[in-house]
């Protein structure tokens, strides 16, 4: 079992609220992975202070020598691969082999912003004066505070810390208590890679303590930026709280994500793309499909494609080859079963069975045992209406909606509906179809024949409406989140020139 305790400048804080959090494997809710020590809102605070301390020193650092900080945690990651991904794995019951996508994900991550430490460019600007110059500079932020949900336990922080690092800031990370162990390791690995004691700090504290925490560092002015990736009603509050001390934060929440399926779409192609991004991470991801919107002419189709292709995948035990394994915790079980209590009379479910996978409610070709884990069968609702609760809300889990329409006009107007706007995807054959698509849809990210999941390192991720303020993470993007534009002028006329009033004409 692994002790998991806070890391604060560097000295182990072995829990202060006296509570211990055990993580349990979620495919074996008999074995405990990690016990958690738990800690309270003034060790978050103090979190705070102590990365505030290191901001200008880190800051100080070339960013190339940070960029090889940068690389050297990639390296270390990726000679780390396998152990990391079983970790994630026992941890959160994500298949082995997405687990395995899930930390080459870090890699790529440094592998693009290593090369950043020597770009992080500046610009040079003519002035409408004469012997004069003007410059633009990135500076750090200064502390960044990241608090993470835990269904991609260490790509979605990586795509926080590896570019706030890389541009000079401090930071703190809260990851989630269900993926601690996985949380711990990642940040072992990128200690181990050269940063200074303090520049990186960890804290396990629940949601309530990190909040008052959090309030705390920033009424002191000891944090600068927030990251938040959690839930929408939670980021929401952290906005929140944010906005008072006149700070924009990070916000990556949740989705609600549309797939629409147009009269010539290659069906298969798109049944394909439905079973894996509805089902895929047993559907827990925030770019996991919400509702297939469908052409009523090939509505029927698609619903049997759909149906048959879920009845034939491989579920079980995620060290297996299967589609997906347990929810990620008991919470996320709870919620589940609240969300599946959402369907109505005017619904169709498709699927054969729901609820909890047993040997009373069996699924067959089930690969383990799956009473000793969380393990759900996946659902299929068709006729959801744009007014249900089930078409509006994100529903975190095996679940996806189906729902028909008749012009593109209208199935944009429902893939909106929903009011997030993180991830959209279109099926078809026709550009113009899928280009009106793009420009209409809320969405921050769209893909064309292809599912509603997956992400690059390098392209922008986040999203709009109820997923998120419009920050952008990966690529050069989320440089504008984690350094502030400075400009600098310099005159060497040696006279006063006013900008504006001594223009020549
Ligand atoms: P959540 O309840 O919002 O929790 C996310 C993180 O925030 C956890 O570490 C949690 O700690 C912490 N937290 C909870 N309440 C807090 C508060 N009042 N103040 C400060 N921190 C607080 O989210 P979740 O349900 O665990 O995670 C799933 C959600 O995350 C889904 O909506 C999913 O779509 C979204 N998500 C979004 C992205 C994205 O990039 N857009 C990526 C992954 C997940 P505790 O665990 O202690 O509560």
């Amino acid at each position: 079992m692994i002790d998991v305790v806070s890391v604060v400048a560097g000295r182990e804080i072995s829990g202060t609220t006296g509570s211990v959090y055990r993580s349990k494997n979620p495919s074996a809710l008999g074995q405990t992975v990690a016990e958690v020590r738990m800690a309270d809102a003034s060790v978050f605070t103090q979190a705070c202070a102590a990365a505030s301390d290191m901001k200008r020193e880190w800051g100080a650092v070339p960013a190339p020598v940070r960029g090889r900080v940068i690389a050297s945690i990639g390296r270390l990651v990726e000679a780390n691969m396998e152990t990391l991904a079983a970790l994630v794995a026992a941890e959160i019951g994500k298949p082995f082999k997405e687990a395995l996508g899930e930390v080459r994900e870090i890699v790529d991550t440094c592998d693009f912003f290593l090369g950043e430490g020597r770009r992080l460019y500046g610009q040079t600007v003519p002035s409408e004066m004469p012997q004069k110059s003007l410059f633009t500079f990135r500076n750090p932020v200064g502390t960044v505070a990241v608090i993470t949900a835990g269904n991609f336990p260490v790509a979605v922080p990586a795509w926080y810390i590896i570019p706030a690092l890389l541009c000079g800031n401090s930071v703190v990370w809260k990851p989630a208590e269900y993926a601690a162990a996985s949380a711990q390791a990642l940040h072992r690995l990128c200690v181990a890679s050269g940063l200074p004691d303090g520049v990186l700090n960890i804290v396990f504290c629940d949601g309530e303590e990190t909040y008052a925490g959090l309030e705390e560092g920033l009424a002191k002015g000891l944090v600068d930026k927030v990251g938040f990736t959690g839930s929408s009603a939670v980021g929401a509050r952290i906005g929140e709280l944010c906005g008072r001390y006149l700070q924009t934060p990070c916000l990556e929440l949740g989705g609600k994500n549309p797939m629409v399926v147009m009269p010539d779409a290659d069906l298969d192609l798109a049944v394909e793309g439905a079973v894996f991004s509805g089902f895929g991470t047993a559907g827990q991801r925030c770019t996991s499909l919400g509702t297939a919107i469908v052409h009523e002419s090939v509505h029927e189709e698609f619903i049997a494609r759909l149906k048959k292709a879920v009845a034939q995948a491989p579920l079980g035990d995620p060290m297996a080859d299967v589609l997906y394994g347990p929810l990620l915790s008991v919470r996320f079980a709870e919620r589940f079963e609240e969300y599946c209590g959402w369907i109505e009379p005017h619904h169709t479910v498709v699927t054969e069975r729901i609820g909890r996978i047993s040997a009373d409610n069996a699924r067959p070709g089930f690969l383990g045992s799956p009473e000793e884990g969380l393990y759900y069968h996946p659902v299929i609702v068709d006729g959801v209406r744009a007014e249900d609760r089930l078409f509006r809300e994100e529903t975190f889990g095996p679940l996806i909606c189906v729902t028909s329409f008749d012009t593109l006009s209208e199935a944009i107007d429902l893939a909106n509906a929903p009011g997030y706007g993180l991830s959209a995807s279109i099926y078809t054959s026709d550009a113009k179809a899928a280009f009106s698509f793009r420009a209409a849809v809320s969405a921050g990210m769209v893909s064309v024949n292809n599912s509603t999941s997956g992400a690059e390192a390098h392209l922008p991720f986040g999203g709009n409406g109820k997923s998120g303020n419009g920050s952008r993470q990966s690529g050069m993007w989320v440089l504008d989140q984690f350094t502030r534009w400075q400009s600098m002028n310099w005159d060497y006329s040696g006279n006063l020139q006013k900008a504006q009033m001594d223009v020549r004409e």
